[in-house]
């Protein structure tokens, strides 16, 4: 996990590239969110780092692929990630009260770093959880599975009559095409 001490920016900026292995990466996860994803690949992060007055300034990219199932039809498949972001890290002097926490929008960009330290870990691991579709599909318009058999309607289809079916406007338009 990559941590930088506020010291080690010279005053021209830093340029840092760094990866971040599968297994590491997903045991560090853990301990920020709940991960219902996998990794398929590691981590790859590059960051230009700047010190601004009291604050810091990071530009930067991350990319990995992530394994992710589908919210339809259940199947895991490859969501590759590549993603860019900008922050700017204030120093945290103490714990922020709750008028503060409450960010506003354009504030969204702002973050805060404690002790000196910039933990570039920690920020590029929020890139990945911001990127995560929250209902990942394996293609636009999965048919997901039947609600009554259990079959992969993408693959093939079956004779069940199903809830969406039996249901006013669609029973109609069946009717109709029939
Ligand atoms: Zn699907
Ligand atoms: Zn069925």
């Amino acid at each position: 996990m990559l941590t930088l001490r506020l010291d080690e920016i010279p005053e021209e900026g830093l340029n840092l590239k760094w990866t971040e292995e599968r297994a590491s990466l997903l045991a560090y996860l853990k301990t920020l969110s709940q991960v219902d994803f996998d990794l398929e690949s590691p981590l790859l992060s590059e960051a230009k780092i700047w010190k601004a007055a009291q604050s810091v300034l990071v530009k930067g990219k991350v990319q990995t692929a992530l394994r992710l199932q589908c919210v339809r039809c259940l199947k895991e498949f490859s969501y590759p990630l590549s993603s860019t972001f900008e922050l700017t890290l204030h120093p945290l002097k103490e714990a922020p009260s709750a008028e503060e926490t409450e960010l506003g929008e354009q504030e969204m960009e702002s973050s805060f770093f404690e002790g000196g330290e910039i933990h570039l870990s920690e920020i590029v691991c929020e890139q990945i959880f911001l990127e995560i579709p929250v209902q990942p599909l394996c293609q636009e318009g999965c048919k997901g599975l039947c609600s009554v058999c259990g079959t992969d309607l993408n693959l093939s289809s079956c004779k069940c009559v199903r809830e969406e079916f039996a249901s006013g406007f669609s029973v109609l338009q069946k009717l109709k095409l029939d």
